[in-house]
């Protein structure tokens, strides 16, 4: 089937050829018929099968016929994080730039002055995150009666966010008669309980079960200590041919950790969570998406509905407690039939988290075995305290620390006591230093 088996103007088949596209993905045949039909959808599709142009092409199309008042939108896109906000924004400017339709992107974090501006002007696409959106609301500054079309967009993580009180306050504040398209990456029976509340008889999409994880990403498992971990990750970064990588971490504090002892190794890396301001949240997904930076350090924020063409690995620094969030995070790397690479460090602790994991994803995940024998490089520390990576000289050497045969020593009052424990860590300044008599036993 192609494009134009849809419906689609002569303005959007022309977009979507420079977009280069060549054919609908299944979520696009079967939902663009169905938005234009005016009947309310709920759809169970991940990020990666096309689904934002499935709502975003019929949608430019019906509204290209009318005009926006001012501060009155005429459709209205709720999304979970402002980058997902964005994202579908650039959708929107991608497909619509033979169309004259105007937008606003309501997202937190940002000046409200230039997004009044734009509503002042009348809008007629209105992409939104609920809580900045509510903001307008409530200072009179936006009326929601004029919405036609309303797009919930991966509801499972408002969900999870907690931002579901926030979209039944907003669709409260809708007209009755709309058409409402709701997508979902997991349609389980919380997300049919508050689907049914917002939807009137659905046509029910589905394109992907919730736990799939695309063939072409080949997933393994690294097992370490959690003190090893840093060390750990560089010599696999030295290793993989990594051209970039997302690299998760479960908590915020543990990103800003690992963000500065990898620049402090030299490595290219950004950090990316939602305590940064929407500035340089904004700015730092564009160096990653333009090569500029290598290495993102993440939480969850990127993990779902971030577009990243072309990442080669996502590592989880961190095995992630939810194991949906598993299929998400990887899901940034193998994207359109692309060969995408997931690693994930496990520690003893998180063996029933992969355990959640392999039951949902329904296969085991390979251990990359000995990869500490394997040619790894060591941390080499040069006279200025600045830290490079050099490969050991024969395969399967292990580093002058663990090559050490430990023997007992006598402390300051004369007692025999234990050797330290060995560790890969390097030393590498006051801030990171372990004094050797912390680990001793
Ligand atoms: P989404 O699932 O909306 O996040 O889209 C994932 C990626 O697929 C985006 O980079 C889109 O530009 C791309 N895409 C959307 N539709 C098509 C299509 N029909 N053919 C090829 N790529 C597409």
């Amino acid at each position: 089937m192609g494009f134009d088996e849809l419906g689609l103007s002569e303005q959007l088949l022309s977009s979507v050829a420079d977009a280069g596209y060549s054919k609908p993905t299944p979520i696009q045949q079967q939902a663009i018929p169905a938005v234009f039909m005016g009947g309310d959808i709920l759809g169970c599709a991940q990020t990666g099968t096309g689904k934002t142009a499935s709502f975003t092409l019929p949608m430019i199309d019906i509204l290209s016929a009318g005009r926006a008042k001012a501060r009155m939108p005429r459709s209205l896109i709720l999304c979970p994080t402002r980058e997902l906000a964005a994202q579908v924004s650039d959708n929107f400017e991608t497909y619509g730039k033979n169309n004259a339709l105007s937008m606003a992107l309501l997202i937190g974090g940002v000046t409200m002055t230039s997004q009044l501006q734009a509503l002042d002007k009348g809008v007629d696409v209105l992409i939104a995150t609920p809580g900045r959106l509510l903001d307008h609301f409530e200072r009179g500054k936006i009326l929601l009666n004029d919405v036609k079309i309303l797009v919930i967009d991966e509801a499972d993580r408002m969900l999870d966010m907690g931002f579901i009180p926030d979209v039944d306050r907003i669709v409260s504040l809708l007209p009755k008669n709309r058409q409402t398209l709701f997508f979902s990456a997991t349609l389980d029976n919380s997300i049919r309980k508050i689907a049914k509340r917002f939807l009137a008889n659905p046509k029910e999409i589905s394109v992907a079960p919730p736990s799939s994880v695309a063939d072409t990403v080949v997933q393994k498992l690294i097992h370490t200590e959690q003190k090893n971990k840093r060390q750990m990750l560089r010599e696999f970064l030295a290793n993989e041919e990594v051209s970039n990588a997302v690299i998760f971490c479960n908590r915020k504090r543990d990103i800003g950790i690992l963000y500065r002892s990898l620049l402090k190794h030299g490595f290219n890396a950004a950090e990316l969570h939602g305590d940064l301001p929407q500035s340089s949240r904004t700015s730092t997904l564009n160096k990653f998406k333009s090569g500029d930076i290598q290495l993102l350090i993440a939480s969850d924020v990127a993990a779902r509905g971030l577009d990243i063409a072309d990442l080669s690995h996502v590592v989880n620094f961190d095995v992630p407690s939810n194991a949906e969030d598993y299929v998400h995070r990887i899901g940034r790397t193998g994207r359109a039939g692309k060969k995408g690479n997931a690693f994930t460090f496990v520690t003893s602790e998180d063996q029933k988290y992969i355990e959640a994991i392999t039951a949902l994803i329904k296969k085991p995940i390979e251990t990359l075995k000995d990869y500490n024998k394997q040619n790894t490089p060591q941390a080499i520390i040069d006279k200025k305290g600045r830290t490079s990576l050099r490969r050991a000289k024969t395969r399967n050497a292990k580093s002058d620390v663990a090559e050490k045969s430990p023997s007992p020593e006598n402390n300051r009052f004369g007692e025999r006591v234990p050797p330290p424990v060995p560790t890969n860590e390097p030393t590498i300044g006051m801030g990171d230093h372990v004094p050797a008599f912390l680990l001793r036993r």
